[in-house]
């Protein structure tokens, strides 16, 4: 979808992971500004980190997720496969024991990807964050939600970290 931002002013996404990262990119159309407040030390790199789920072990990425991470980030999958991520019909890769035999192999038409899920991630955090308008801080965990006195304005949060404080400040101001 083409850029639409927008007739709001700012979004606010706790947790940057892979329900944030989407998350985030979905909002990118719709807001001036998205803040994403991820709690781990975030890097430029695919790196295991304690808030992720599954962290270290093989991710199954399923048909329709791949699907839709093609529609948001076109060439992903390429990047994916240039990266040693693997690709192929469900029923014909997946080697299934279950009740003490092997499942027979079928063509299913469902294609999908097997990778590490720091790599997955890494992916999809560069492309969400080379979005202009879209900023993560990491390192940031966020204590509490606070919403004003009239329940009008959007909930605000509270966190230690300095920089987000400095930036939900701003936001506030907008
Ligand atoms: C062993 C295992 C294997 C799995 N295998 C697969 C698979 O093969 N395929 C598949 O599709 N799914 C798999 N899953 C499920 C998948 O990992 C989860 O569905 C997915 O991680 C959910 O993502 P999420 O972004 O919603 O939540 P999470 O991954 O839990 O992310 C929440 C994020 O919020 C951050 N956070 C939490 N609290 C705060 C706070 N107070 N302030 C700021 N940030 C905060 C955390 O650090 C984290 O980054 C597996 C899960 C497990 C446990």
């Amino acid at each position: 979808m083409a850029n639409q931002a927008s007739n709001h002013k700012q979004a606010l996404v706790i947790g940057g992971s892979l329900t944030g990262l989407l998350t985030a990119r979905e909002l990118s159309d719709h807001f001036e500004k998205v803040l994403i407040l991820e709690r781990d030390p975030v890097h430029a790199a695919p790196e295991s980190r304690k808030g992720q789920a599954q962290t270290r072990h093989l991710h199954g990425l399923l048909a329709n997720g791949l699907i839709i991470m093609k529609e948001y980030f076109p060439g992903i999958d390429d990047e994916f496969k240039a990266g040693g991520a693997f690709i192929g019909d469900m029923g014909e890769f997946i080697h299934w024991y279950q009740y003490g035999a092997h499942r027979i192999k079928f063509k299913s038409g469902f294609i999908s990807m097997s990778m590490s899920r720091p790599f997955l991630e890494f992916h999809v955090r560069r492309r969400v964050l080379n979005l202009p308008n879209v900023t993560l801080i990491d390192a940031c965990a966020v204590n509490e939600l606070v919403t004003s006195p009239d329940r009008n304005k959007s909930s605000v949060c509270d966190s230690q970290n300095v920089q987000a404080r400095t930036m939900l400040k701003s936001m506030k101001q907008i």
